[in-house]
């Protein structure tokens, strides 16, 4: 049952991505080898003026006309454009204003930064953490997220859970257990996709983002919808945990893996 699924990857960076040097071309040739059926190219396209500050301006434009060039390129697997949408509330409008004009085929929805406390600059928690966790940084995290999806919009909600990545091992989130709720409820009722992000099980966390007790957790509230997302920045990245992933997805009882 399990071999029957169409492998798939719905997050993947590329060079069109200023934290990735993959080309489209090494990572389609890799993902044909490995057996997958469709990825989608999903590179960061923040428009939050944090990320601008950065990162630089994302061109839109030229992401787009390279897909459409590699989309002919390899006809034997589905290649889906794809856009990760930082901060996607703070800055929908513009978003959704360039986007309409040539609208991707898939949008995940992630947060990557906080708001400064205190005055000090904006908090990255995508990368290694440069300050302990405390409750404040594990509510201000989920109430981020939470708002995010209660804007929607999007597809896919991305690896839900993220600041864990380069901790030794998972925090006590007890404080945050109404927002994280509320969080799974409304991707529910909104039928967003829970991303099951594989960039864990590469860092030092060695878990996966979110880990197997919020899986149960969505799948007891109903959660059906879940996909699958490498966060490959390199084709080395490409294809590591997947099968394992989708046996625990399988165990669990998920039906819709997979499936947008
Ligand atoms: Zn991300
Ligand atoms: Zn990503």
């Amino acid at each position: 049952m399990i071999k029957q699924l169409p492998k798939t990857d719905y997050h993947i960076h590329s060079e069109f991505s200023a934290d990735s040097e993959a080309k489209l071309k090494d990572i389609a040739e890799a993902a044909i080898q490995k057996g997958y059926k469709k990825i989608a190219f999903s590179d960061h396209f923040d428009l939050v003026p944090s990320e601008i500050a950065h990162y630089g301006v994302p061109s839109y434009y030229n992401f787009s006309q390279a897909i459409s060039g590699i989309k002919k390129v390899y006809p034997e697997i589905k290649i889906l454009k794809g856009v990760e949408l930082g901060e996607y509330y703070q800055c929908h409008e513009l978003v959704d204003e360039i986007l309409a004009i040539d609208p991707p085929d898939i949008k995940i929805g992630a947060i990557h930064v906080l708001a400064p406390i205190d005055g000090k600059s904006i908090r990255n928690i995508s990368l290694p953490l440069k300050e302990q966790v405390s409750p404040r940084l594990i509510r201000d995290y989920y109430l981020e997220n939470l708002r995010l999806v209660e804007h929607g919009n999007f597809d896919i909600l991305a690896h839900l859970g993220v600041y864990k990545r380069y901790l030794e091992k998972e925090p006590d989130e007890s404080c945050a257990d109404d927002i994280i709720e509320q969080i799974l409820k409304t991707i529910i009722n909104k039928g967003i996709a829970l991303e099951v992000n594989l960039s864990g099980k590469r860092k030092r966390l060695n878990s996966l983002v979110p880990g197997e007790s919020l899986l149960k957790r969505y799948k007891s509230l109903g959660g059906e919808r879940v996909t699958i997302g490498s966060d490959t920045h390199h084709v080395n990245d490409l294809d590591i945990y997947y099968d394992v992933t989708v046996d625990l997805l399988t165990k669990i009882g998920f039906e819709l893996i997979n499936k947008v």
